[in-house]
Protein backbone atom coordinates (compact mmCIF):
# COMPACT_ATOMS: atom_id res chain seq x y z
CA UNK A 1 0.00 0.00 0.00
CA UNK A 2 1.22 3.25 -1.06
CA UNK A 3 1.00 6.12 1.26
CA UNK A 4 0.21 10.15 0.68
CA UNK A 5 3.98 10.52 1.82
CA UNK A 6 5.27 8.81 -1.18
CA UNK A 7 2.95 10.71 -3.70
CA UNK A 8 4.48 13.53 -2.16
CA UNK A 9 7.90 11.94 -2.91
CA UNK A 10 7.39 11.36 -5.98
CA UNK A 11 6.63 15.37 -6.50
CA UNK A 12 3.02 16.55 -6.10
CA UNK A 13 3.01 19.81 -6.91
CA UNK A 14 0.86 21.60 -9.60
CA UNK A 15 -1.10 17.89 -9.75
CA UNK A 16 -4.78 17.51 -8.64
CA UNK A 17 -5.07 15.14 -6.25
CA UNK A 18 -8.23 13.66 -5.21
CA UNK A 19 -8.78 13.04 -1.54
CA UNK A 20 -11.90 10.80 -0.25
CA UNK A 21 -11.89 12.11 3.60
CA UNK A 22 -14.52 11.26 6.22
CA UNK A 23 -15.88 14.72 6.98
CA UNK A 24 -19.13 12.92 8.18
CA UNK A 25 -19.96 15.09 11.57
CA UNK A 26 -23.01 15.78 13.66
CA UNK A 27 -25.04 19.00 13.13
CA UNK A 28 -27.22 20.38 15.46
CA UNK A 29 -31.01 19.54 13.99
CA UNK A 30 -32.25 23.15 14.14
CA UNK A 31 -29.00 25.29 13.84
CA UNK A 32 -26.79 23.66 11.06
CA UNK A 33 -23.89 23.92 13.49
CA UNK A 34 -20.91 21.10 13.85
CA UNK A 35 -21.50 19.76 17.14
CA UNK A 36 -18.32 17.75 17.55
CA UNK A 37 -15.21 18.79 14.57
CA UNK A 38 -13.23 16.00 15.76
CA UNK A 39 -13.25 14.20 12.11
CA UNK A 40 -12.72 17.37 10.48
CA UNK A 41 -9.76 17.67 13.00
CA UNK A 42 -8.47 14.11 11.83
CA UNK A 43 -8.23 14.77 8.69
CA UNK A 44 -6.20 17.76 8.81
CA UNK A 45 -2.50 16.15 8.63
CA UNK A 46 -3.39 14.48 4.72
CA UNK A 47 -4.71 18.04 3.70
CA UNK A 48 -1.85 20.21 5.22
CA UNK A 49 0.99 17.89 3.84
CA UNK A 50 -1.02 18.00 0.47
CA UNK A 51 -0.85 21.50 0.32
CA UNK A 52 2.36 22.10 1.76
CA UNK A 53 3.37 19.76 -1.11
CA UNK A 54 1.64 22.49 -3.43
CA UNK A 55 -1.08 19.36 -4.76
CA UNK A 56 -4.42 20.89 -5.88
CA UNK A 57 -6.56 19.33 -3.64
CA UNK A 58 -10.03 18.49 -4.36
CA UNK A 59 -11.97 16.81 -1.20
CA UNK A 60 -14.75 14.19 -1.43
CA UNK A 61 -16.82 13.23 1.35
CA UNK A 62 -20.28 12.26 2.33
CA UNK A 63 -22.48 14.02 5.41
CA UNK A 64 -25.62 11.87 6.58
CA UNK A 65 -27.56 9.65 4.94
CA UNK A 66 -29.57 11.62 1.87
CA UNK A 67 -31.76 9.69 -0.54
CA UNK A 68 -29.48 9.76 -3.53
CA UNK A 69 -30.48 12.98 -4.48
CA UNK A 70 -29.38 16.91 -3.48
CA UNK A 71 -30.50 18.19 -0.53
CA UNK A 72 -30.11 21.01 1.09
CA UNK A 73 -29.96 19.89 4.70
CA UNK A 74 -27.52 17.46 3.97
CA UNK A 75 -25.13 20.25 2.18
CA UNK A 76 -21.35 19.71 3.30
CA UNK A 77 -21.51 24.15 3.55
CA UNK A 78 -20.83 23.76 7.23
CA UNK A 79 -17.98 21.77 6.83
CA UNK A 80 -16.50 23.41 4.25
CA UNK A 81 -16.31 26.60 5.94
CA UNK A 82 -14.99 24.63 9.52
CA UNK A 83 -12.66 23.05 6.75
CA UNK A 84 -11.14 26.44 5.73
CA UNK A 85 -11.20 28.25 9.40
CA UNK A 86 -9.01 25.11 10.84
CA UNK A 87 -6.52 25.38 7.56
CA UNK A 88 -6.68 28.85 7.52
CA UNK A 89 -7.92 29.65 3.88
CA UNK A 90 -11.03 29.60 1.79
CA UNK A 91 -12.35 26.27 1.16
CA UNK A 92 -14.91 26.64 -1.97
CA UNK A 93 -17.75 24.53 -1.99
CA UNK A 94 -18.98 23.23 -5.64
CA UNK A 95 -22.84 22.92 -6.23
CA UNK A 96 -22.20 19.57 -7.36
CA UNK A 97 -20.35 16.06 -6.91
CA UNK A 98 -18.95 15.79 -10.35
CA UNK A 99 -20.76 17.81 -12.83
CA UNK A 100 -19.92 21.02 -14.42
CA UNK A 101 -19.26 22.99 -11.69
CA UNK A 102 -17.35 20.59 -9.82
CA UNK A 103 -15.10 20.54 -13.34
CA UNK A 104 -14.82 24.07 -14.00
CA UNK A 105 -13.93 24.69 -9.91
CA UNK A 106 -11.16 21.65 -10.13
CA UNK A 107 -9.21 23.37 -13.38
CA UNK A 108 -9.38 26.84 -11.82
CA UNK A 109 -7.08 25.53 -8.84
CA UNK A 110 -3.78 27.14 -7.74
CA UNK A 111 -1.25 24.60 -6.02
CA UNK A 112 -2.25 24.45 -2.45
CA UNK A 113 -5.58 25.35 -2.96
CA UNK A 114 -8.16 23.39 -1.65
CA UNK A 115 -11.61 22.23 -2.92
CA UNK A 116 -14.74 20.61 -1.37
CA UNK A 117 -16.99 18.68 -3.61
CA UNK A 118 -20.79 18.59 -2.34
CA UNK A 119 -22.01 15.70 -0.88
CA UNK A 120 -21.04 12.77 -2.98
CA UNK A 121 -24.20 10.87 -1.38
CA UNK A 122 -25.90 13.51 -3.45
CA UNK A 123 -25.53 11.16 -6.48
CA UNK A 124 -27.56 7.42 -6.26
CA UNK A 125 -24.57 6.11 -7.85
CA UNK A 126 -22.29 6.37 -4.92
CA UNK A 127 -23.88 3.86 -2.89
CA UNK A 128 -25.22 1.39 -5.20
CA UNK A 129 -24.81 -1.80 -5.50
CA UNK A 130 -24.53 -1.97 -9.74
CA UNK A 131 -21.07 -1.83 -10.44
CA UNK A 132 -21.75 -0.34 -13.83
CA UNK A 133 -23.49 2.65 -12.08
CA UNK A 134 -21.17 2.85 -9.66
CA UNK A 135 -18.39 3.06 -12.51
CA UNK A 136 -20.36 5.64 -14.41
CA UNK A 137 -19.98 8.19 -11.03
CA UNK A 138 -16.14 6.65 -10.02
CA UNK A 139 -15.15 7.90 -14.10
CA UNK A 140 -16.39 11.27 -13.81
CA UNK A 141 -14.71 11.67 -10.78
CA UNK A 142 -11.33 10.58 -11.93
CA UNK A 143 -11.37 13.09 -14.33
CA UNK A 144 -11.35 15.55 -11.56
CA UNK A 145 -7.42 14.21 -10.61
CA UNK A 146 -4.17 13.06 -11.58
CA UNK A 147 -4.24 10.85 -8.27
CA UNK A 148 -6.37 9.30 -5.54
CA UNK A 149 -5.52 9.76 -1.33
CA UNK A 150 -8.12 8.02 1.02
CA UNK A 151 -7.95 9.42 3.85
CA UNK A 152 -11.59 8.41 4.82
CA UNK A 153 -10.99 5.86 7.17
CA UNK A 154 -14.63 5.64 8.65
CA UNK A 155 -15.68 4.84 4.79
CA UNK A 156 -13.05 1.79 4.44
CA UNK A 157 -15.81 -0.74 4.67
CA UNK A 158 -18.21 0.34 2.12
CA UNK A 159 -17.81 -0.68 -1.09
CA UNK A 160 -19.08 2.75 -3.00
CA UNK A 161 -18.02 4.49 -5.42
CA UNK A 162 -15.76 7.55 -4.33
CA UNK A 163 -14.09 4.53 -1.80
CA UNK A 164 -13.55 1.57 -4.27
CA UNK A 165 -14.32 2.10 -7.66
CA UNK A 166 -12.67 5.56 -8.22
CA UNK A 167 -9.35 4.22 -6.52
CA UNK A 168 -9.40 1.48 -9.43
CA UNK A 169 -8.96 4.10 -12.00
CA UNK A 170 -6.00 6.36 -10.73
CA UNK A 171 -2.64 6.00 -8.95
CA UNK A 172 -3.82 5.26 -5.32
CA UNK A 173 -2.28 6.03 -2.33
CA UNK A 174 -3.76 5.39 1.56
CA UNK A 175 -3.92 9.00 3.65
CA UNK A 176 -2.10 9.49 6.64
CA UNK A 177 -5.32 9.13 9.32
CA UNK A 178 -5.75 5.91 7.29
CA UNK A 179 -2.27 4.38 7.84
CA UNK A 180 -2.25 5.42 11.69
CA UNK A 181 -5.72 3.56 12.06
CA UNK A 182 -4.31 0.36 10.09
CA UNK A 183 -1.20 0.81 12.44
CA UNK A 184 -3.09 0.59 15.25
CA UNK A 185 -5.64 -2.33 14.76
CA UNK A 186 -2.93 -4.27 13.13
CA UNK A 187 -1.79 -4.32 17.02
CA UNK A 188 -4.78 -5.29 18.20
CA UNK A 189 -4.99 -8.45 15.73
CA UNK A 190 -1.38 -9.55 16.04
CA UNK A 191 -0.03 -10.26 19.29
CA UNK A 192 -0.94 -8.40 21.34
CA UNK A 193 0.81 -7.20 24.29
CA UNK A 194 -0.82 -9.54 27.27
CA UNK A 195 -3.38 -9.40 29.24
CA UNK A 196 -5.83 -8.27 26.24
CA UNK A 197 -9.31 -7.65 27.53
CA UNK A 198 -11.83 -5.96 25.28
CA UNK A 199 -15.22 -3.83 26.71
CA UNK A 200 -18.13 -4.36 24.41
CA UNK A 201 -21.74 -2.29 24.94
CA UNK A 202 -24.15 -0.30 22.74
CA UNK A 203 -27.41 -1.14 21.69
CA UNK A 204 -27.74 -4.37 19.17
CA UNK A 205 -25.67 -7.71 20.34
CA UNK A 206 -26.52 -8.71 16.56
CA UNK A 207 -24.25 -5.98 15.16
CA UNK A 208 -21.55 -6.99 17.86
CA UNK A 209 -21.40 -10.91 17.33
CA UNK A 210 -19.43 -11.14 14.56
CA UNK A 211 -16.65 -9.37 16.47
CA UNK A 212 -17.18 -11.39 19.90
CA UNK A 213 -16.52 -14.70 17.51
CA UNK A 214 -13.57 -13.57 16.16
CA UNK A 215 -12.21 -11.95 19.38
CA UNK A 216 -12.87 -14.33 21.31
CA UNK A 217 -10.07 -17.52 20.74
CA UNK A 218 -7.58 -14.00 21.33
CA UNK A 219 -8.71 -12.19 24.30
CA UNK A 220 -7.96 -13.00 28.11
CA UNK A 221 -11.39 -10.99 28.59
CA UNK A 222 -14.61 -9.87 27.12
CA UNK A 223 -16.78 -7.82 29.42
CA UNK A 224 -19.79 -7.04 28.06
CA UNK A 225 -21.99 -4.32 29.38
CA UNK A 226 -24.77 -2.09 27.26
CA UNK A 227 -27.75 -3.36 26.01
CA UNK A 228 -26.24 -6.00 24.55
CA UNK A 229 -25.61 -7.61 28.29
CA UNK A 230 -29.28 -8.15 28.69
CA UNK A 231 -29.40 -11.39 25.98
CA UNK A 232 -26.53 -12.84 27.41
CA UNK A 233 -28.27 -12.49 30.95
CA UNK A 234 -30.84 -14.07 29.23
CA UNK A 235 -29.04 -16.85 27.95
CA UNK A 236 -27.63 -17.28 31.63
CA UNK A 237 -31.57 -17.76 32.40
CA UNK A 238 -31.77 -14.88 34.23
CA UNK A 239 -35.52 -12.55 33.62
CA UNK A 240 -34.67 -9.84 32.35
CA UNK A 241 -37.72 -7.09 32.63
CA UNK A 242 -38.39 -4.35 29.96
CA UNK A 243 -34.46 -4.49 28.97
CA UNK A 244 -33.36 -4.91 25.29
CA UNK A 245 -33.49 -8.37 24.23
CA UNK A 246 -33.14 -9.99 21.20
CA UNK A 247 -34.64 -12.65 21.54
CA UNK A 248 -33.27 -14.94 18.30
CA UNK A 249 -29.96 -14.25 19.29
CA UNK A 250 -30.38 -15.78 23.03
CA UNK A 251 -28.99 -19.54 21.77
CA UNK A 252 -25.62 -18.10 19.91
CA UNK A 253 -25.17 -16.06 23.09
CA UNK A 254 -25.54 -19.34 25.18
CA UNK A 255 -23.06 -21.36 22.98
CA UNK A 256 -20.53 -18.22 23.01
CA UNK A 257 -20.33 -18.44 26.83
CA UNK A 258 -19.81 -22.07 26.72
CA UNK A 259 -17.14 -21.76 24.43
CA UNK A 260 -15.42 -18.63 26.49
CA UNK A 261 -14.85 -20.82 29.14
CA UNK A 262 -15.03 -17.89 31.89
CA UNK A 263 -13.31 -15.29 29.68
CA UNK A 264 -16.82 -13.39 29.03
CA UNK A 265 -17.80 -10.92 32.02
CA UNK A 266 -21.13 -9.83 32.33
CA UNK A 267 -22.77 -7.59 34.54
CA UNK A 268 -23.37 -8.19 38.03
CA UNK A 269 -25.67 -4.91 38.89
CA UNK A 270 -27.71 -3.47 36.57
CA UNK A 271 -29.38 0.59 37.37
CA UNK A 272 -33.31 -0.11 36.27
CA UNK A 273 -36.20 2.47 35.82
CA UNK A 274 -39.80 1.54 35.04
CA UNK A 275 -39.53 3.28 31.98
CA UNK A 276 -36.66 4.45 29.30
CA UNK A 277 -36.76 8.59 30.62
CA UNK A 278 -34.66 10.38 32.46
CA UNK A 279 -37.00 11.36 35.25
CA UNK A 280 -38.83 8.08 36.02
CA UNK A 281 -36.17 7.13 38.61
CA UNK A 282 -34.17 4.86 39.40
CA UNK A 283 -32.84 1.79 41.33
CA UNK A 284 -29.91 -0.93 41.59
CA UNK A 285 -30.77 -4.19 41.64
CA UNK A 286 -28.71 -8.00 40.94
CA UNK A 287 -28.51 -8.68 37.33
CA UNK A 288 -29.83 -11.82 38.33
CA UNK A 289 -32.85 -9.87 39.98
CA UNK A 290 -34.20 -7.67 37.63
CA UNK A 291 -37.97 -6.71 38.24
CA UNK A 292 -40.34 -8.15 35.49
CA UNK A 293 -41.89 -4.00 35.19
CA UNK A 294 -38.21 -2.46 35.25
CA UNK A 295 -35.45 -2.09 31.97
CA UNK A 296 -31.64 -2.12 32.79
CA UNK A 297 -30.74 1.02 31.66
CA UNK A 298 -26.44 1.16 32.87
CA UNK A 299 -24.41 -1.12 34.24
CA UNK A 300 -24.21 -0.38 38.37
CA UNK A 301 -21.44 0.20 40.39
CA UNK A 302 -19.89 -3.18 41.65
CA UNK A 303 -19.87 -4.20 37.77
CA UNK A 304 -17.72 -1.09 36.97
CA UNK A 305 -15.67 -2.13 39.90
CA UNK A 306 -15.26 -5.60 38.61
CA UNK A 307 -14.72 -4.34 34.75
CA UNK A 308 -12.14 -2.03 36.54
CA UNK A 309 -10.64 -4.74 38.05
CA UNK A 310 -10.42 -6.52 35.26
CA UNK A 311 -8.84 -3.60 33.39
CA UNK A 312 -6.16 -2.71 35.80
CA UNK A 313 -3.74 -4.85 34.98
CA UNK A 314 -4.10 -4.98 31.20
CA UNK A 315 -1.89 -3.89 28.80
CA UNK A 316 -4.19 -4.42 25.35
CA UNK A 317 -7.54 -2.82 25.22
CA UNK A 318 -10.23 -2.01 22.90
CA UNK A 319 -12.92 -0.75 23.85
CA UNK A 320 -16.61 -0.53 22.05
CA UNK A 321 -20.05 0.69 22.92
CA UNK A 322 -21.26 2.54 26.05
CA UNK A 323 -22.20 0.76 29.04
CA UNK A 324 -25.48 2.55 29.18
CA UNK A 325 -27.53 5.26 28.11
CA UNK A 326 -25.13 7.93 28.83
CA UNK A 327 -26.99 10.53 26.63
CA UNK A 328 -29.07 10.54 30.25
CA UNK A 329 -27.46 11.61 33.26
CA UNK A 330 -28.83 8.72 36.00
CA UNK A 331 -27.74 6.42 33.60
CA UNK A 332 -24.02 7.55 33.02
CA UNK A 333 -21.93 6.31 35.63
CA UNK A 334 -21.31 2.98 34.55
CA UNK A 335 -19.83 4.29 31.02
CA UNK A 336 -17.70 7.05 32.85
CA UNK A 337 -16.25 4.23 35.15
CA UNK A 338 -15.38 1.93 32.37
CA UNK A 339 -13.87 4.93 30.29
CA UNK A 340 -11.85 6.15 33.62
CA UNK A 341 -10.25 3.04 33.79
CA UNK A 342 -9.88 2.31 30.13
CA UNK A 343 -8.03 5.75 30.49
CA UNK A 344 -6.23 4.40 33.15
CA UNK A 345 -4.50 1.66 31.27
CA UNK A 346 -0.41 1.46 30.91
CA UNK A 347 -0.20 -0.41 27.83
CA UNK A 348 -2.38 -0.03 24.54
CA UNK A 349 -5.96 1.74 24.77
CA UNK A 350 -8.58 2.09 21.70
CA UNK A 351 -11.84 3.80 21.86
CA UNK A 352 -13.38 2.47 18.65
CA UNK A 353 -17.39 3.63 17.85
CA UNK A 354 -19.02 6.57 17.12
CA UNK A 355 -20.75 6.86 20.17
CA UNK A 356 -18.55 5.86 22.37
CA UNK A 357 -16.21 8.16 21.34
CA UNK A 358 -18.94 10.87 21.45
CA UNK A 359 -19.38 9.63 25.02
CA UNK A 360 -15.73 10.49 25.70
CA UNK A 361 -16.16 13.85 24.72
CA UNK A 362 -19.48 14.48 26.15
CA UNK A 363 -18.18 13.11 29.83
CA UNK A 364 -15.09 15.11 29.61
CA UNK A 365 -12.37 12.61 29.58
CA UNK A 366 -9.40 13.41 28.08
CA UNK A 367 -9.06 12.24 24.84
CA UNK A 368 -5.01 11.91 24.87
CA UNK A 369 -5.54 9.72 28.01
CA UNK A 370 -6.30 7.00 25.49
CA UNK A 371 -4.01 5.35 23.07
CA UNK A 372 -6.11 5.88 20.14
CA UNK A 373 -9.56 6.91 19.67
CA UNK A 374 -10.42 5.79 16.31
CA UNK A 375 -13.11 7.95 13.66
CA UNK A 376 -14.63 4.74 12.41
CA UNK A 377 -16.59 2.53 14.32
CA UNK A 378 -18.13 -0.03 11.72
CA UNK A 379 -14.85 0.16 9.71
CA UNK A 380 -12.79 -1.02 13.03
CA UNK A 381 -15.58 -3.66 14.15
CA UNK A 382 -15.45 -5.22 10.88
CA UNK A 383 -11.32 -4.87 10.74
CA UNK A 384 -11.09 -6.75 13.84
CA UNK A 385 -13.56 -9.56 12.45
CA UNK A 386 -11.38 -10.19 10.11
CA UNK A 387 -13.53 -8.98 7.02
CA UNK A 388 -11.48 -7.82 3.92
CA UNK A 389 -12.58 -4.00 3.78
CA UNK A 390 -12.96 -3.10 0.02
CA UNK A 391 -11.49 0.64 0.45
CA UNK A 392 -8.16 -1.20 1.80
CA UNK A 393 -7.81 -3.94 -0.86
CA UNK A 394 -8.27 -1.80 -3.55
CA UNK A 395 -5.30 0.51 -2.01
CA UNK A 396 -2.82 -2.85 -1.91
CA UNK A 397 -1.42 -4.04 -4.40
P1 LIG B 1 -20.90 2.75 19.10
O1 LIG B 1 -21.44 3.85 18.21
O2 LIG B 1 -19.87 3.26 20.05
O3 LIG B 1 -20.45 1.56 18.31
P2 LIG B 1 -23.54 1.67 19.56
O4 LIG B 1 -24.04 2.48 18.41
O5 LIG B 1 -23.46 0.22 19.39
O6 LIG B 1 -22.10 2.24 20.02
O7 LIG B 1 -24.48 1.91 20.82
C1 LIG B 1 -24.68 3.19 21.39
C2 LIG B 1 -26.05 3.30 22.00
O8 LIG B 1 -26.32 2.25 22.90
C3 LIG B 1 -26.17 4.59 22.81
O9 LIG B 1 -27.06 5.46 22.15
C4 LIG B 1 -26.72 4.11 24.16
O10 LIG B 1 -27.77 4.93 24.65
C5 LIG B 1 -27.25 2.73 23.83
N1 LIG B 1 -27.33 1.89 25.04
C6 LIG B 1 -26.35 1.56 25.89
N2 LIG B 1 -26.82 0.82 26.92
C7 LIG B 1 -28.14 0.67 26.70
C8 LIG B 1 -29.19 0.00 27.43
N3 LIG B 1 -28.97 -0.64 28.57
N4 LIG B 1 -30.44 0.06 26.92
C9 LIG B 1 -30.68 0.72 25.76
N5 LIG B 1 -29.73 1.36 25.02
C10 LIG B 1 -28.48 1.34 25.51
MG1 LIG C 1 -23.37 4.07 17.18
Amino acid sequence: MRSVDDLIGEGVSGRRVLLRADLNVPLDKSTREITDDGRIRASLPTVQALREAGARVVVAAHLGRPKGAPDPQFSLAPVAARLGELLGTTVPLAADVAGSDAVARADALGDGDVLLLENVRFEAAETSKDDAERGALADRLATLADAYVDDAFGAVHRKHASVFDVAERLPRYAGRLVARELEVLTRLTTEPERPYVVVLGGSKVSDKLAVIEALLPKVDRLLVGGGMCFTFLAAQGHGVGSSLLEADQVDTCRRLLAEADGRIVLPVDVVCSPAFAADAGSTVVDAAAIPDDQMGLDVGPRTVELFAGELSGARTVFWNGPMGVFEMAPFQAGTRGVAEAVAAVSGLSVVGGGDSAAAVRVLGLHEESYGHISTGGGASLEYLEGRELPGLAVLTD
